[in-house]
């Protein structure tokens, strides 16, 4: 066996491998549905060098050579597919359609024509320059768009792709590239085309796979960091968010408040309307967090009827106005739920504070709430001066 041979075995298994892995991903992780595409993707991508052996070893020349082309130009045309819903586009269907009819029609037009003259050589490749070209595009698209390193990966590699397809013509031109079909594929050109393109190929798919892998962990953090019930974070959720803030805070210096929030006499809803509207409560009251408190807020359902918001660049005094807000806004719900009310307790973040200090001292505030009658919000603000942090401590 020739060199070229083994070339296009590695290449169709190689193929077959990354098919399979990315049919694997795609059934582990439902969510990650492109995944299906990059499997076809490569399972026509395989279908390429399978065919160039059939070619070479087999009496079925013509029909080995339309499926050798025809199979890498679907493979093309469903990477785009995969790249686009990967990047949260639409799926490019036209462009699909137009690589696919347009590659016949230039395939079939110069069918018989001369090989290794650089026109016919690169309308041969134009379909994968253009293919490429656009996978490309929507690769860059991401990176402007998310600015993700391994988006930027894919893009530089499939720009090199489409440079490779560009390049061949005139390679073929200067070296030849055999006259026919079968001494096409014994060629040393047909050596290196398939190994530089296999090359690119795996790349491209590596890359791929990267992000899949890395949008699939993102999804499995952002569910294990998210309430189920309400749809806003989770402690876990709550934690890690409010780490960050705290860091920004401290190296800023500005000032960052938490509201702790607890329902009042929930058990009572429970009770009287049933678990079910318990629950549409806590949905409710989630939904008029997320809406009265600031958008840089992190807000979070801390277990039971327990809500958090940390709020930055804020003071007591403003910390008090949005839980005034919200223990305002909460008899809205009322319109056809339960009634409820909420008592809150609020802490600034002082020097030596960690997250749960923070939310001790918030949760002391929310329980002297409870005690001066609930549907309250404590301590209250000093009404005439800024608050200065010791007078909040003594609270
Ligand atoms: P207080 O005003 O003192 O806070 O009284 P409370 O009844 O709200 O407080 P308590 O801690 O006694 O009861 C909290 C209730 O919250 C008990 C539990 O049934 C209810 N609860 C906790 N998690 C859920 C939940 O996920 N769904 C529903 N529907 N109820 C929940
Ligand atoms: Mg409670
Ligand atoms: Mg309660």
């Amino acid at each position: 066996m020739d060199s070229a041979i083994y070339a296009l075995i590695v290449n169709a298994v190689v193929a077959g491998l990354f098919a399979v892995t990315f049919g694997i991903i795609r059934l582990s992780y439902p969510e990650q549905r492109y995944a299906s595409w990059f499997a076809v993707t490569y399972l026509f991508g395989g279908l390429m060098p399978i065919s160039e052996l059939g070619v070479r070893s087999t009496p079925f020349t013509i029909p080995f050579m339309i499926l050798s082309y025809g199979s890498f130009l679907l493979s093309l045309a469903m990477l785009l597919i995969g790249l686009a819903s990967m990047a949260g586009r639409r799926r490019p269907w036209r462009a699909f359609t137009l690589l696919v009819v347009g590659g016949t029609l230039v395939r079939t037009a110069i069918w018989n024509g001369p090989n290794n003259q650089l026109l016919h050589e690169l309308l041969f490749q134009s379909p994968y320059i253009a293919g490429s070209a656009m996978a490309a595009a929507i690769a860059v698209g991401a990176v402007r768009k998310r600015r993700d390193p391994l988006w930027l990966a894919l893009g530089i590699t499939l720009a090199l792709l489409t440079l490779y397809f560009a390049l061949k013509p005139f390679f073929a031109a200067a070296f030849g590239s055999g006259s026919d079909p079968i001494a096409h594929s014994t060629s040393s050109y047909a050596l290196l085309s398939q190994s530089v393109g296999g090359v690119l190929v795996v790349a491209v798919g590596l890359v791929t796979l990267l992000l899949v892998v890395q949008a699939a962990m993102g999804q499995s953090i952002a569910e294990s960091e998210t309430d189920p019930l309400t749809g806003i974070a989770n402690r876990r959720g709550f934690n890690r968010q409010a780490r960050v803030m705290i860091a920004e805070a401290r190296a800023r210096g500005f000032p960052v408040a938490a509201i702790l929030f607890d329902l009042d006499h929930f058990k009572q809803v429970n009770d009287r309307y049933g678990h079910a509207t318990g629950d549409a409560v806590l949905r409710a009251f989630a939904g008029v967090l997320v809406d009265r408190l600031p958008r840089s807020a992190v807000i979070a359902r801390l277990g039971g009827e327990e809500f958090v918001g940390l709020l930055d660049r804020t003071t007591l005094r403003g910390a008090w106005l949005s839980a005034q807000s919200v223990r305002a806004t909460l008899p809205a719900i009322a319109t056809h739920l339960p009634a409820v009310t909420v008592s809150g307790g609020l802490a600034v973040l002082l020097p030596d504070d960690d997250i749960d200090s923070l939310l001790e001292r918030a949760d002391r505030a929310v329980y002297a709430a409870k005690r001066a009658g609930r549907d309250r919000i404590l301590p209250m603000p000093d009404p005439v001066q800024a608050e200065p942090l010791s007078l909040v401590r003594n609270r």
